[in-house]
């Protein structure tokens, strides 16, 4: 029987980084991977996918909408779906593939199957062909992520009623479609298919989107959303789905009242839970926490002394990127070294039109924990960037500590600035104030001088607004 240094379970971007970081410091390496493919959800069915249709169905939308406003005429537009999702396939294909050549490049094997503990140092892997190994480890990284969930009583068929999975790959364009959850994934597929035609209506259990979010982001958000068209029902839960001769119906309580939709598609966007059945997590004797995950300590240990996790099985927000750090942190620590993360500046993007970026503490959370702090805002609508390229709708809004200037948090929406929060976030890592962006020289005309803005307005010194 082959004995590795380091086994990790799941090939998805906590696993995988996580696997390429331990063999990179010297650890003979193994990484099992039951769906066939590397990659995870995000690559597979994910953040890649997603963000495929996202950047396709905007370039059809603003060459729809927007190209005749400067000068640019395209006669009759047409949508080409079948084209479309090839591409998002062909990029999800070549992006797996990548994977599995940075293992061989960086000699991890692997390990095609599903892996169950046998005992603390033994995973049992079973191929899809039903033939089983073992295999021994001295130390084992649990790294499955997680899977959709649905609401009580509503069966996803991914036909009719689908996951994101499902919304990725529709074959046609739905005449409309409704989301349940005011959240990340649903926002991001909602407005894939509303720019590609459909009409979309979101329903959302809270009283405003993208919980968690400042509140003013939020709202500024919601508004954009219903501006491009597509229409919500806020505060308001979701009784039943059920397939009907005339399309698939939604009931829902709104008020006191309440409402049927019927669609032809429903997306369920609640929520995803950690991927820990079938591991046999029992028999090594690893513990989970009441919301099924498994319980860590802040090196990402779990009560037994080999055994870790990482990325969505375990707490704190699932994303692609806190699954990665946290991956080349367990490495290294595995390895002797001091990984660490830190889940002060995890940023959090949203990728529709606008984008929405954010880092660190809303004002919510600062009111609430009794942080003095002051503000500087900055509109796109004075960046001169955002208004030569027609996007200038969204702000950005740093909030410092008012007595040492230091960054608390960063929430921007507008134009790319999915991309531009990495700034606030190395200056948020550095421990960096307010002052320090102020004071660094950004390339004019670009978008992130709003961000310098923005800095230079928390002490009321902006210059362009
Ligand atoms: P996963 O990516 O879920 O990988 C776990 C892997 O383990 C899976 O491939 C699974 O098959 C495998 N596995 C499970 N059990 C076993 C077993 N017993 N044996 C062997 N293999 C096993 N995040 C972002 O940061 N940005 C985004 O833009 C973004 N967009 C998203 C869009 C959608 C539609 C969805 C669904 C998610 C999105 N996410 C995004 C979230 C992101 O995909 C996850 O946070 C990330 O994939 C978690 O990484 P992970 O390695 O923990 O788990």
């Amino acid at each position: 029987m082959e004995e590795f240094d380091v086994l990790v379970i799941g090939g998805g971007p906590g696993g995988y980084v996580c696997a390429i970081r331990a063999a990179q410091l010297g650890n003979k390496t193994a990484c099992i991977e039951s769906r066939g493919t590397l990659g995870g959800t995000c690559l597979n069915v994910g953040c890649i996918p997603s963000k495929s249709l996202l950047h396709a169905s905007e370039m059809y939308s603003k060459a729809k909408n927007e190209f005749k406003d400067i000068g640019i005429n395209t006669g009759d537009l047409s949508l080409d779906l079948t084209k479309m999702m090839g591409h998002k396939d062909k990029s999800v294909d070549g992006l797996t593939k990548g994977i599995e050549f940075l293992f061989k490049k960086n000699k991890v094997t692997y390990v095609k199957g599903h892996g169950s503990f046998k005992d603390k140092n033994t995973i049992l892997v079973k191929d899809s062909s039903g033939s089983t190994q073992e295999i021994k480890a001295k130390n084992i990284v649990i790294a499955t992520g997680s899977s959709v969930v649905s609401l009580p009583n509503i069966n996803i068929d991914e036909e009719t009623i689908v996951s994101s999975t499902g919304a990725l790959a529709l074959k046609k364009v739905p005449k409309k479609l409704i989301v349940i959850g005011g959240g990340y994934i649903g926002l991001e597929m909602g407005s894939v298919w509303l720019r590609l035609g459909s009409e979309v209506e979101v329903i959302e259990y809270m009283d405003h989107i993208t919980p968690g979010m400042d509140k003013e982001i939020s709202d500024t958000f919601l508004k954009i959303l219903k501006k491009q068209g597509m229409k919500f029902h806020l505060s308001t839960k979701v009784l039943d789905v059920k397939k009907t001769p005339n399309g698939t119906k939604v009931t829902a309580e709104s008020n006191g009242q309440t409402i049927e939709i019927v669609s032809d598609i429903v997306l369920m966007s609640v929520g995803r839970k950690p991927n820990t059945d079938g591991l046999n997590l029992e028999t090594a004797g690893v513990n989970r926490d009441s919301k099924g995950r498994i319980s860590t300590d802040k090196k990402f240990k779990t009560n037994i002394e080999n055994i870790y996790a990482i990325g969505d099985v375990i707490e704190g927000p699932m994303l692609a990127h806190k699954a990665e750090d946290e991956g080349m942190a367990v490495a290294e620590i595995i390895s002797g070294k001091y990984g660490h993360v830190n889940y002060d500046t995890i940023p959090g993007v949203v990728y529709t039109s606008p984008e929405v970026a954010v880092v660190g503490k809303t004002e919510e959370e600062l009111k609430k924990i009794g942080t003095e702090y002051n503000v500087g805002k900055f509109p796109f609508v004075a960046n001169s960037r955002a208004k030569i390229n027609n996007d200038s709708d969204g702000f950005i809004k740093i909030l410092v500590d008012k007595n040492t200037d230091k960054i608390l948090g960063v929430h921007m929406i507008g134009p790319d600035v999915g991309t531009m929060i990495a700034e606030v976030v190395l200056a948020m890592e550095f421990g960096g104030s307010a002052e320090d962006i102020a004071r660094t020289c950004h390339a004019h005309p670009t978008l992130s001088e709003a961000v310098r803005e923005a800095a230079l307005a928390v002490d009321k010194r902006a210059i362009h607004f």
